[in-house]
């Protein structure tokens, strides 16, 4: 591959050594970062990059998605979280075959890529057959987006003599199995593989067990959700924690219900947290733990969580977890002190932050991801800033965060190659896997009588 140096941009490296860099520069060599600066040498063999009126900033990480639902957008946008496990899981998730998996999981990764996403993690738990797993892992595959495949297990309502899924430990032997696809194993991958496990907010205390001790024995990240109905094992953080089970490579999604005693606890033992703001204030779930990870010294990752509910955009994503923790925070000086606070509680470099570097040490990856540093991966966006919606940038960081959208997402690189070029997306039968997708979400919704009519 021949080195590619980008020339002419506004550098947002995300890295505390480089800081931003006016007028800077980004040598790409292979699949890696080779130098960020000013006047890099960079040789003669080399295809230049001209970025001027732009800002090059590091691929996004969105730490938590269910892609398998792209087909279904917009549906749950006005449902509950209980509506939404009657509807969705109980419900459209049972009538999914593998290709529905398949297509969902392109399409959406692709829509990631479009807009400056570079790392997905896929929380994929409509597994019910080998067949759908591998299909979603051939989706992510297909379109050339890094991801993190999190394998997780179906939520339908229990079936007369059938256990329900509360009490099914997370099977071994299948995950066994899809470590051993070729996609994982190769050297220097774009995919790797964790769990999607229920833990015990969402299961018997014995099953979280087993599930925590796989993952630790497996040397897996295990990410579980944290919130919405009410706990099945009230006290299963509290024993785990006892039993010394909780570790860095496990990973709370939303956890708002969490006391302060059990965030402390579990941040001490390396637990991270993936927070979805939009889709926890719509649905239910209660206010994002921004704030109080904050004030234990921590940070969030970010994620969609549901594109049947919200959209697929991390900018927007972003604003939202920060917008919301802002109001929080001046509500609290306002009640506390009679007046607003001096200045605004978090900086947009911060929330930056949460969609990138931070999404990076949740998968364990921010030696290779997360912030332009010679050595890491070219995972790589390029925005036109000299757009109308965000002309005249003063501050590239404050422009990304309050005015960037996908509008704006010129070029994509992924490990040093183009997922998208000037503007267009280096896919092409895009037409007919759109046309695939809407034909999948119209079956789905229409066996449970949910399509709208033509
Ligand atoms: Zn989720």
């Amino acid at each position: 591959m021949k080195r590619k140096l980008i020339k002419g941009a506004w550098v947002v490296s995300m890295d505390p050594a480089l800081g931003d860099i006016r007028n800077g520069e980004v040598l790409i060599e292979g699949r890696t970062i080779a130098a960020v600066g000013r006047n890099l040498a960079a040789g003669e063999d080399v295809e230049v990059i001209d970025a001027a009126g732009c800002i090059v900033m590091p691929g996004m990480v969105n730490a938590h998605q269910h892609t398998w639902q792209t087909a279904l957008r917009g549906m749950a946008a006005n449902w509950t979280i209980l509506q939404y496990f009657h509807y969705v899981h109980a419900g459209l998730a049972t009538k999914f075959q593998p290709d529905d998996i398949y297509i969902a999981n392109l399409v959406g990764a692709l829509n990631q890529i479009n807009c400056g996403t570079t790392t997905l993690v896929d929380w994929c738990h409509n597994n019910p057959t080998p067949a759908h797993s591998d299909r979603a892992i051939d989706g992510l595959a297909e379109s050339g987006i890094r991801a993190a495949f999190f394998h997780g297990s179906p939520k339908p309502d229990p079936k007369p003599g059938e256990k329900p899924f509360w009490e099914v430990p997370h099977p071994k032997a299948e995950v066994k199995r899809l470590m051993k696809r070729r996609e994982f194993r190769k050297r220097d991958p774009l995919l790797s593989f964790g769990l999607a496990i229920l833990g015990p907010h969402y299961s018997t205390y014995e099953v979280a067990q087993k599930d925590f001790k796989l993952a630790r024995d497996l040397g897996l990240i295990a990410s579980m959700h944290c919130a919405g109905a009410a706990a099945r094992t009230p006290d299963g953080w509290e024993r785990l924690q006892a039993e010394g089970l909780l570790g860095n490579n496990n990973n709370i999604v939303h956890g708002n219900n969490l006391s302060d005693a059990q965030l402390r606890f579990m941040l001490e033992r390396g637990v991270t947290f993936s927070l979805t703001p939009e889709t926890e204030m719509t649905q239910g779930h209660g206010f994002a733990i921004t704030g109080r990870l904050r004030k234990l010294g921590a940070q969030p990752s970010l994620g969609v969580d549901l594109e049947s509910g919200i959209s697929g955009d991390m900018f927007s994503v972003a604003r939202m977890a920060l917008a919301t923790q802002r109001a929080m925070d001046n509500d609290e000086a306002r009640r506390e002190t009679g007046k607003l606070p001096d200045t605004s509680s978090i900086t947009c470099r911060e929330a930056l932050g949460w969609i990138t570097i931070e999404g990076a040490k949740m998968l364990k990856m921010e030696d290779r991801i997360g912030s332009l540093s010679p050595g890491k991966q070219a995972d790589v966006v390029i925005v036109r800033a000299d757009a109308l919606n965000m002309w005249p940038v003063h501050d590239p960081v404050l422009s990304l965060i309050t005015q960037a959208s996908v509008a704006n997402i010129e070029t994509v690189l992924v490990a040093g190659e183009y997922r998208k070029k000037n503007n267009k997306l280096r896919y092409r039968e895009l037409d007919v896997k759109k046309q695939q997708l809407l034909a999948s979400g119209h079956r789905i919704l229409s066996e449970l009588g949910l399509a709208p009519a033509a």
